[in-house]
């Protein structure tokens, strides 16, 4: 079957003496992997078109084998600002291996690539110390494991107890009484919940401080955790 398709190139493998193996995050397809033939010969039509991070609309083929087929690609974005910077290149290429541990193989959901384009098209205009935790808090929103923010997630009765804490593996904050995980501040609570509400702008421009670390951080964690928990469970089932 051919098709064509839109994608961001996540990464690259050498295969053989001229080709790669490449993983692509796509449009309609979900995550793609494909063979590149000829694709490291500079006369290759292909040459110059395939490497992390290039956004491509890509011609395939699936046959019935594990990796697709690359028979044509033309860059639609290079990010050549992003690239000349090494904070922004390194934000961009932890975007990419985000993407890759949470996007499955041939899905449909288009969601993830769109996401990926946006916060590449945002990276390579401006930089931002936001940019990171907030693509990875609203990829796990994506998924359905957004954290719970609005109360304590341990007890009952605690209402009027002040939150001021988070803790991954309860999948919320918890308040002064029930007080679990990493300490949260107020301004730290307040920037998680603008970014779950999808008013992602008002974070992003924020100078970074103290808070702005915490949040990096708490989402860090609660990434790390969903990913080892999902890593364990494809143990247990294979
Ligand atoms: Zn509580």
């Amino acid at each position: 079957m051919q098709y064509r398709d839109r994608g961001v190139v996540l990464r690259t493998f050498k295969l053989g003496e001229a080709d790669r193996i490449i993983t692509i995050v796509t449009s309609e397809h979900g995550k793609v992997r494909a063979v590149a033939k000829g694709s490291r010969r500079t006369r290759s039509k292909l040459a110059g078109h395939i490497e992390p991070l290039r956004h491509v609309d890509l011609q395939l083929y699936r046959g019935r084998g594990e990796l697709d087929i690359v028979t044509g690609a033309v860059t639609l974005d290079r990010w050549p600002t992003l690239r000349c910077d090494l904070d922004r290149l390194g934000t961009a290429m932890t975007l990419a291996e985000a993407v890759d541990q949470s996007v499955h193989d041939r899905g449909d959901d288009p969601v993830p690539y769109q996401m990926l384009t946006g916060a590449l098209r945002r990276l390579d205009q401006s930089h931002s110390e936001m940019l990171l935790p907030a693509f990875l808090l609203r990829l796990l929103a994506h998924e359905g494991t957004a954290p719970m923010l609005e109360g304590c997630v341990v007890g009952t009765g605690c209402e009027d107890a002040p939150i001021v804490a988070f803790d991954p593996a309860q999948g919320g904050v918890t308040c002064e009484v029930h007080r679990r995980g990493r300490q949260l501040s107020g301004g730290a609570l307040e920037m998680l919940r603008l970014i779950t509400e999808g008013r992602v702008n008002a974070v992003l421009d924020l100078e970074p401080s103290s808070d702005t670390h915490e949040v990096a951080a708490v989402v860090t964690r609660m990434w790390e955790y969903h990913m080892e928990k999902r890593l364990r469970s494809a143990d247990l089932l294979g």
